[in-house]
């Protein structure tokens, strides 16, 4: 953004959305608070609807900045992958905002599971996090396994965007641990299946992440830079190395 008519044009991309308490655009930091319950891929879609670049620098409760935040970055083997955020907003709600790519259209198990281990991808993260030896269930039933998050439902094109709140996970049982989503719905054990109670009988890992503690609402002043110098703002439509990566820069808009 450089000058008030970006300010203008930023601040109208948000005006009158469902969903947008409030927008305080800074001109000098460069950087635009949003005050929302939507998806942040939403958000960011609106704001770049204007012709701009925008990144993501942290998401929280402006009351309650310090409960922490995570980021689970999701692959595996095939073509899944997705970035999902766990934010705890107050002791009793952990907010799960993600979106999840290259899924078959509909519902899909999703899960924390118990190990942050990769080694063997998907494989190797062990099972539902289940602390206190209870059966599988619902991210709604009172008996269920910690790491129960229900389904997400990908579109037509393969997406799943998601937002939810859970009041059972709490951020600092879950940070080390893995965010796994599976190839079938999860039937909430209620399926009478042999593994209803056990996955949900959710089927084949597709793609899973660390759960790693990332940065909350305003934790995240530097500018993240690759090695070679360039930022995330030049990087972004570059690719990873080789010819094109050392084209000059565009000053974002
Ligand atoms: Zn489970």
């Amino acid at each position: 953004m450089s000058c008030e008519s970006c300010v203008d044009a930023v601040q109208k991309s948000l005006q009158d959305v469902a969903g947008v308490q409030g927008v305080e655009v800074d001109l000098m930091a460069q950087s635009v608070l949003v005050k929302t319950t939507l998806p942040s891929t939403q958000v960011q879609a609106l704001l770049e609807s204007t012709g701009r670049q925008a990144i993501l620098k942290g998401m929280g409760n402006s009351l309650l900045r310090n409960l922490g935040a995570a980021v689970a970055m999701m692959g595996g083997t095939g073509p899944v992958q997705g970035v999902v955020r766990f934010l705890q907003v107050s002791p009793d709600c952990c907010l799960i905002e993600g979106t999840i790519d290259g899924l078959e259209p509909g519902p899909h198990g999703l899960h924390v599971h118990q190990y942050g281990d990769v080694t063997q991808n998907c494989a190797s993260c062990g099972e539902h996090f289940n602390p206190t030896g209870a059966s599988h269930g619902g991210p709604r039933d009172p008996q269920r396994h910690l790491g129960d998050l229900g389904n997400v439902y990908a579109d037509a094109q393969g997406r799943a965007v998601f937002r939810m709140e859970d009041e059972q996970l709490k951020l600092w049982d879950v940070i080390g641990r893995s965010l796994v989503v599976d190839a079938g719905e999860d039937d909430l054990g209620r399926g009478g299946h042999p593994l209803s109670k056990i996955s949900g009988n959710s089927g084949e890992r597709l793609a899973c992440g660390i759960i790693a503690r990332s940065a909350g609402l305003f934790q995240n002043p530097k500018q993240i830079c690759t090695c070679d110098g360039l930022t995330m703002w030049e990087e972004r439509h570059r690719p990873a190395a080789g010819e094109g990566r050392k084209k000059p820069a565009q000053p974002p808009a």
